[in-house]
């Protein structure tokens, strides 16, 4: 009875954090549904996987009177995912539930089942900081899977024939569909707008 998943913040992937989290193997991966799935029957609510959401997304209830009250929550919860994309364009990342380490790019992206969309980017590059376009402008009230990846090195570089940095990468069923180069500043988000709509084609 005790935990609830937030499926309206959280992006449903087998990298799920609980997978990892619990000591009782209560969160599983559904590879035939490609969804998460939890056994409550198994879970002695020690509230170990909520912290290890990065969106918030896990709660876990002591008592049936919490648990409706979470449920209710949920239920009336109007954010969704692209709400949580605070980061912006070729920018340092702000949310960590969206960065990831370079070693985990095949895992988290090649091997999903969603539409990915992966935003390349070197830190460096002061100029993002200062004038950089909002992700969540540019994927709003999509449903896709948006990861952050910090270029170190050449490999992911060569492996997509990236020639300028940041980009962004679109994944379907972990083929590259399509991939859009360069920095674009805020007065040019049309611009950047028509080229990931083309990329959704
Ligand atoms: S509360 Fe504890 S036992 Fe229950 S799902 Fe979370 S980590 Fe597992």
């Amino acid at each position: 009875m005790p935990v609830l998943v937030n499926f309206k913040i959280c992006d449903n992937s087998k990298d799920c954090s609980g997978i990892t989290a619990c000591p009782n193997k209560v969160f599983l991966w559904n590879a035939l549904k490609k969804t998460i799935f939890f056994d409550n029957a198994k879970c002695t609510a020690c509230g170990g996987c909520v912290s290890s959401c990065p969106v918030g997304a896990i709660k876990v209830a002591k008592n049936q009177k919490e648990f409706k009250k979470l449920k209710k929550e949920i239920r009336e919860d109007p954010r969704k995912v692209s709400d949580l994309f605070i980061d912006r364009y070729g920018a340092q990342p702000l949310h960590k539930a969206f960065f990831i380490s370079q070693d985990k790019f095949d895992e988290q992206i090649i091997e999903s089942s969603k539409l990915v969309v992966a935003e390349l980017f070197n830190d460096k590059s002061i100029q993002c900081l200062y004038c950089s376009i909002p992700i969540k402008d540019l994927f709003e009230g999509k449903d896709i899977k948006y990861r952050k990846v910090a270029i170190e090195g050449v490999a992911l570089l060569e492996r997509f024939n990236v020639v300028s940095l940041p980009a962004l990468l679109f994944f379907k069923q972990g083929k590259l569909v399509s991939k859009i180069e360069g920095h674009f500043v805020p007065e040019q988000k049309l611009e950047l707008d028509k080229k990931i709509k083309v990329s959704f084609k």
